[in-house]
């Protein structure tokens, strides 16, 4: 039988004017993700996608897979689809859920019609198909409260029939929002950080950070391949991979040691902003959370902060640990994140950092030596590449 995927728009349904402009990103985003799957059919109505494979080889599991993760669409549904003949859609509800069907005790039909010239009503196409369901299944009981199962008939320019969708990544689509920069370590909680401000339209393009021979080339690697993880939910994500031990070795023998890390900080956002300016990025993203470690308290964000031109976002500020890692694991980040890769930001760090450092103890610490040829030197030697999904 000829399945196809309905893909339901989440939160754009409620954009007013502009919500053509957030449909195509979404389509745009479904096709990027989902094209080198095989030949495919896209089409969009009454705010549904319809996704059709037209060859066999094309696998449905991984095609919804993939479409479960482009942000925007708020449930996504494997169906059958028939012609709006009522004995072939009889015929295919029963066949087509008779798995389903075989295992369940109850089940309930729910019709929706969006072609008002089809000529049963919704009420009608439920009482007929249960009808029709009870007597080749008459172990089944009607059960419209808490069924085992739920037969759904839509009929559209087609009838389609599926047992119920599953949740999408919702948010909206990746591309209306701007562009930000994801500082991004090897730890479990950028990642994180990357996947939030995504799912709510922004583009994200990365940044690491790395000191060899203090970090070695798999620390690096374990790094790509979190962004390759992303990049299920990101789409394709601008790698920017920056040398980092000469600030951090300079830093090490000239800064007071236990404004090591702060300094370090501000640091990589200079070198962050730069890069940006160059590509048209607004914006900064880090995997912070509040009084997380010590260079996270408010005052050491304040000092970070102060050395940014643009707006940093924290989107896990007010989150838990356990809140964070409860993510991780649902974007599959999780287990590559804890493989013990030393990361940068723990080369040289001092056994007693400032947790309440003087914005002006900062600034004079900076002050005191001229970084700029170095910070120069670290946009200039940056890597850039892109990092795929797949
Ligand atoms: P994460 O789990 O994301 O590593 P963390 O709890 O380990 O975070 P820190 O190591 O203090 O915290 O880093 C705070 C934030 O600074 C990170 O979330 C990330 O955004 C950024 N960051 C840290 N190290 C690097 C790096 N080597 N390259 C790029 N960004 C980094
Ligand atoms: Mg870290």
């Amino acid at each position: 039988m000829k399945e196809i995927i309905l893909a339901k728009f989440g939160e754009i349904v409620l954009k007013g004017l502009n919500k053509n402009t957030f449909e195509d990103a979404l389509i745009r985003n479904v096709k990027r993700r989902t094209k080198r799957l095989g030949k495919i059919d896209y089409w969009k109505a009454q705010s549904t996608l319809y996704i059709n494979p037209l060859e066999e080889s094309i696998d449905i599991d991984e095609l919804i897979d993939r479409v479960k993760k482009v942000f925007g669409i708020a449930k996504v549904a494997r169906a059958v689809s028939v012609e709006k003949d009522w004995d072939k859609i009889t015929e295919a509800a029963t066949t087509y859920l008779e798995d389903e069907l075989t295992c369940a005790k109850s089940f309930k039909v729910q019709a929706k019609r969006a072609d008002k010239k089809f000529p049963m009503g919704s009420p009608e196409i439920c009482m007929q198909l249960g009808g029709k369901i009870l007597e080749k299944f008459p172990h089944l009981e009607v059960d419209v409260h808490n069924p085992d199962v739920v037969v759904n008939v839509e009929i559209r320019e087609n009838a389609y029939i599926h047992a119920g969708a599953e949740d999408g990544a919702g948010g909206i689509p990746v591309g209306t929002s701007g562009k930000a920069m994801l500082l991004l370590s090897g730890g479990i909680d950028s990642p994180v950080a990357g996947y939030m401000m995504a799912k709510r339209g922004v583009a994200v393009s990365a940044i690491h950070f790395e000191s060899p021979p203090y970090t070695s080339e798999r620390a690096r690697l374990k790094v790509e391949k979190l962004a390759s993880l992303m990049a299920h939910y990101c789409g394709a994500i601008n790698f920017h991979c920056v040398p980092f031990t000469e600030i951090q070795e300079v830093l090490r023998d000239n800064a007071p040691e236990e404004l090591f890390t702060i300094l370090m900080r501000r640091l990589m956002m200079e070198v962050a902003q730069r890069i940006c300016e160059k590509e048209e990025i607004s914006a900064l993203v880090t995997g912070e959370s509040l009084g997380q470690v010590a260079s996270q308290t408010m005052a050491a964000m304040v000092c970070t902060d102060n050395a940014c031109r643009m707006p940093v976002f924290r989107p896990l500020i007010g989150m838990d640990k356990a809140e964070i890692v409860a993510i991780s694991r649902k974007i599959n980040t999780f287990e590559t994140s804890i493989e013990p890769y030393e990361d940068c930001c723990t080369v040289f760090t001092p056994k007693h950092p400032k947790t309440k450092p003087s914005l002006q103890s900062v600034i004079d610490a900076q002050l005191a030596f001229d970084y700029e040829p170095l910070i120069a030197k670290a946009v200039e030697d940056t890597k850039i590449y892109t990092i795929n999904a797949f």
